[in-house]
């Protein structure tokens, strides 16, 4: 699956980039303003060979436009039925899913799964399977309730001291298990006003120190959106820190310019929080958008969920955490995959995680272990698990075992 290293050849890519021209997102107006940027952007053999094959017009510049990227996506069973082989569980799925999650892969992407069989991690990520239309009855459309937690639209309030601020619904590619499916490529967009509304909402309470700019992904904002976002909410002057949380690295990597960078390095201290969830993501192009973020001075971690049949052993959990950490994004969470409609073919016990877990705290290094959590149904906040390490604990003691199962006593004075 992996290009090799080997494989990659340097292209540049220099041009006009203006805002991202999605009529899907809400920065898609924004002010059209001159730039200058030439990033060094990595095409491997492979998407070298598919952007042949398939956009054989196309001067290979286009390639690392992020707005080619989108402008170019597979949405529609007939477009992507031009490029790869469906099953008939698949066409009846993308079919039958358009109202509720849509289908949307980027270009990139298609070209890590083009010629792969039914049942790949990355193949089932985005390309829905009839099982999504089986609801088992403990799945809900907001599992989170982040809409009891919503005082103004784009803001879920939950914890004391931090808010999430959803500023789009548009995604580049849609994962099929994503917590937020019930909004994000749906027609309620995001709006200007709705951005104003949640400014003030920040502005208003003291006690937010820490605002996670979320979506929708945010990186599919053209610069300017972001700028404006990013510099009213460093104005306000009770938050202290601020996140991003993105798959832009792993889908469209393109999108991480040299622009981008310096936009976004104007806000620091600004943490990037990138979602993976899969060794395979690692391909060099994805490696190479990391470390340009990690040289913008981005603290990187990763966000993974666990999945049935993607990512649910210790060997495949143990590669993707090593890998990250080659790629200087930092593990973080790995959650437990939330219960929204059509999920249960994704679901693994939440056993099961913790034998992941298990299998990792002592056998690798320690920055390569993500916390395990729940996020409670019913909008409980995270909730992390260990195994349990704790096997007595009086007044006078405790009794723990290590990793590999013996037994150790720490006094309690
Ligand atoms: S990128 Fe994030 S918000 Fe978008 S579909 Fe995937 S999990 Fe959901």
């Amino acid at each position: 699956m992996n290009a090799d290293n080997n494989e990659v050849s340097a292209l540049r890519s220099e041009g006009g980039l203006v805002g991202c021209s999605s009529d899907e997102e809400p920065g898609g107006g924004t002010k059209k303003i001159p730039q200058n940027e030439s990033t060094e952007q990595l095409v491997s053999n492979r998407s070298a060979e598919f952007l042949r094959r398939h956009f054989p017009l196309a001067p290979p510049g286009d390639w690392n436009d992020w707005k080619w990227q989108l402008k170019n996506s597979y949405r529609s069973v007939e477009e992507l039925g031009r490029i790869m082989e469906l099953t008939e569980e698949e066409l009846h799925a993308i079919d039958n899913l358009r109202n509720r999650l849509p289908m949307r892969i980027t270009p990139y992407f298609a070209s890590l799964i083009y010629d792969t069989k039914p049942g790949d991690p990355l193949r089932r990520n985005v390309i829905p399977v009839v099982d999504e239309l089986f609801q088992h009855n403990s799945e809900e459309s907001d599992p989170l309730h982040e809409a009891k937690f919503s005082p103004v639209k784009g803001i879920v309030h939950r914890y004391p001291d931090r808010v999430l601020f959803t500023v789009t619904q548009f995604c580049s590619s849609y994962c099929r298990y994503c917590t937020r499916s019930h909004s994000v490529g749906q027609l309620d967009k995001i709006n200007r006003k709705d951005w104003e509304n949640a400014f003030s909402y920040i502005a208003s309470r003291p006690e937010i120190r820490d605002v996670l700019i979320s979506g929708g992904d945010p990186l599919t904002l053209s610069d300017e959106a972001l700028d404006y976002i990013l510099s009213r909410i460093r104005a306000i002057k009770h938050v202290q820190m601020i996140r991003i949380g993105s798959r832009i690295p792993v889908v469209l990597p393109q999108r991480i310019t040299a622009r981008l960078i310096s936009t976004l390095r104007k806000y620091h201290p600004l943490f990037i929080s990138l979602h993976f969830m899969h060794p395979d993501e690692l391909t060099p192009e994805c490696v190479a958008a990391c470390e340009r973020l990690a040289d913008g001075g981005f603290p990187l971690g990763s966000q993974t969920v666990l999945l049935r049949n993607i990512n649910d052993s210790v060997e495949v959990m143990k590669e993707l955490m090593h890998r990250l950490l080659m790629a200087r994004v930092r593990p973080y969470y790995l959650y437990q995959c939330d219960l929204i409609p059509g999920s249960t073919h994704f679901r693994t016990s939440v056993r099961e995680g913790l034998e992941i877990i298990k299998g990792l705290r002592g056998f690798t290094s320690g920055y390569a272990i993500p916390t395990f959590v729940v996020d409670a149904p019913g909008g409980g906040g995270k909730i992390p698990l260990l195994p349990n390490y704790v096997v007595e604990h009086t007044d006078e003691h405790v009794v723990l075992l290590n990793y590999k199962g013996e037994e150790f006593v720490y006094p309690e004075i």
